[in-house]
């Protein structure tokens, strides 16, 4: 929930050796997206009995046994997240903000998209102005939706 609005939600569907995600997800008030693939569940034996149970990776091409599965638009490990979506999402978010900052240099405006929007330059005209200001605003918005994506983690120590 963000703001009493529901923007993602799960189901897990417990099998013998896997566990079926079914989940919806969608970013900045786009389509929503189902997902639904199985993540392999294997146990290894612990020293006063029992055993413990860790996820397979689910990321393509990875396959770690991780104890831990950190949710974006897919699960995976944090390794997969450090290599590939995390410096992805920088790099969206940090690129809007610099085209961001141009434009505000060609209106006037303070440096930096969390110090709010100026007014119109006297020179500027108006159409030119309101053109710009709505590019701005597009830059903003990616900028604001790349630093917004958190990542929760998802523990492998439920029952089943
Ligand atoms: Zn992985």
């Amino acid at each position: 929930m963000r703001d009493r609005e529901t923007v993602a939600s799960i189901q897990m569907l417990a099998e013998q050796d896997r566990v079926i995600l079914i989940y919806r997800h969608r970013s900045g008030g786009e389509e929503w997206k189902d997902e639904q693939y199985p993540v392999r569940i294997v146990r290894t034996p612990c020293n006063l009995g029992g055993s413990r149970s860790w996820f397979i990776c689910p990321a393509l091409g990875c396959g770690r046994r991780v104890a831990i599965l950190y949710g974006g638009d897919i699960f995976a490990c944090r390794h997969c997240y450090r290599l590939a979506y995390a410096s992805a999402r920088e790099d969206t978010g940090d690129r809007a903000a610099r085209c961001a900052d141009r434009l505000r240099a060609r209106l006037g405006w303070e440096p930096g998209i969390l110090n709010g929007e100026g007014g119109k330059p006297k020179w500027m005209r108006w159409r030119t102005f309101e053109r710009l200001a709505a590019k701005h605003d597009q830059f903003v918005t990616r900028s604001m939706q790349a630093v917004a994506l958190k990542f929760g983690p998802l523990v492998s120590d439920f029952p089943f």
